[in-house]
């Protein structure tokens, strides 16, 4: 198979995807320039910031390659006050952002229900309506979703981590609090409720194949998200997964894969928003530049006040957790341009794709 010749198609199989997923030297550039040129004929060069408040790392869950798990005890565990998320929202605000997302860990009870809401309200008021606001707080019941949509969330970050359910089941504890179908239907009914939805995976997991991954890209297509969040796997100390490390790709390998993903996925779906991963730039300080040039199109700045950063380590050597709300401005700003690109303050950047699916529908 000749990959000029895959790369005029609008839509791979799955066969074709793993041969892109292999694509070096010359081949990888084609892929590359083809990604980019989609992203510049569909999106522009443009990037639009999420500003990032990580407002707690209290989990009920155990994710097994997760650095604030449940189970992991060498962490500080922290909740932001109200006033400290509010202050950063205002910070969003104030600075022209457009959008902001709250992240936290998955926490499934009705006064954690109560406090997003009263959050969503509250962000809704001090910016007259005018911040977007994207949730990524986990599995929820789906009466839960819409109290906060209605509340005023729009978009909703869901990764569903892995597509491969024994690959799935290999990376969470085998319990009903990590059931893949559940996810599935979470996922489903974020849809349904009418938010922007989003999903991804992690590339570079111990067991994972080319294969798998391509699984995935299809799974996006076919279940039709409007966003995508993708980044590599990065191991963490205190997690189960690390007795794996000596498995896994090499950093530099499962870096490239991640490019690939989302150059591949910029072509099969070209109106989506497409992030570009923090845990791209764990691995090379301008690994979320590379990204936007190949085809994402969203960078969320850490507006999590400083002191709390270091508590929030998903995996090993996390950017910036010493940097201020205004450094990371700063820095992204520099990069972005960096991409020859262009970041679009005060507007949301909704995902295309959501409404012309919506209309679609109608
Ligand atoms: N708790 C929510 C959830 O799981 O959907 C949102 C926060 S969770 C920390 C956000 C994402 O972090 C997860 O979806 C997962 O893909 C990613 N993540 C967790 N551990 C990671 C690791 N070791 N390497 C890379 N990404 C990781
Ligand atoms: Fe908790 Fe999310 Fe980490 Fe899983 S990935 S342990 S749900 S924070």
């Amino acid at each position: 198979m000749k990959i000029t010749d895959i790369l005029v198609k609008d839509s791979f199989s799955k066969e074709e995807i793993v041969r892109l997923l292999h694509a070096e030297g010359e081949e990888r550039i084609l892929l590359f320039n083809r990604s980019s040129e989609v992203k510049q004929k569909y999106i522009g060069n443009k990037v639009w910031f999420r500003g990032l408040i990580e407002f707690s790392n209290v989990c009920g869950k155990d994710c097994l390659y997760c650095g604030i798990r449940k189970g992991n005890k060498n962490l500080t565990r922290y909740n932001l006050s109200d006033d400290e998320i509010l202050h950063a929202a205002k910070f969003a605000f104030e600075n022209n952002y457009g959008s902001l997302a709250l992240q936290s860990g998955e926490i499934e009870s009705p006064a954690f229900t109560k406090r997003v809401t009263k959050l969503l309200n509250a962000i809704k008021e001090l910016s007259g309506g005018r911040l977007g606001i994207t949730l990524s707080v986990g599995e929820q019941k789906p009466e839960v979703y819409k109290e906060w949509f209605d509340a005023g969330a729009h978009r909703y970050l869901l990764r569903v981590e892995s597509t491969n359910r024994e690959l799935y089941s290999k990376i969470h504890p085998d319990n009903k609090k990590h059931d893949f179908q559940r996810r599935l239907n979470c996922l489903r009914s974020l849809q349904e409720i009418g938010y922007q939805t989003g999903t991804g995976v992690m590339i570079g997991l111990p067991f994972q194949t080319p294969e798998d991954l391509a699984g995935d890209l299809l799974f996006m297509k076919e279940f039709d998200i409007d966003m995508c969040g993708m980044g590599p796997y990065i191991e963490h100390a205190d997690t189960p997964l690390i007795s794996y490390a000596g498995e896994l790709l090499p950093l530099r390998e499962r870096f490239d894969l991640t490019l690939k993903m989302i150059a591949i996925l910029r072509i099969m779906m070209k109106d989506i928003n497409i992030v570009a991963a923090t845990a791209l730039q764990a691995i090379d300080p301008v690994g979320r530049e590379k990204a936007v040039k190949i085809g994402a199109n969203i960078l969320m700045p850490n507006i999590t006040p400083g002191r709390y950063r270091d508590s929030y380590k998903l995996y090993d050597n996390k950017p910036c957790t010493d940097d201020s709300a205004e450094d990371c401005q700063s820095c992204l700003e520099a990069r972005v341009s960096l991409a020859d690109a262009e970041v679009v303050y005060g507007e949301w950047g909704d995902s295309q794709h959501y409404d012309k699916r919506r209309n679609r529908k109608q």
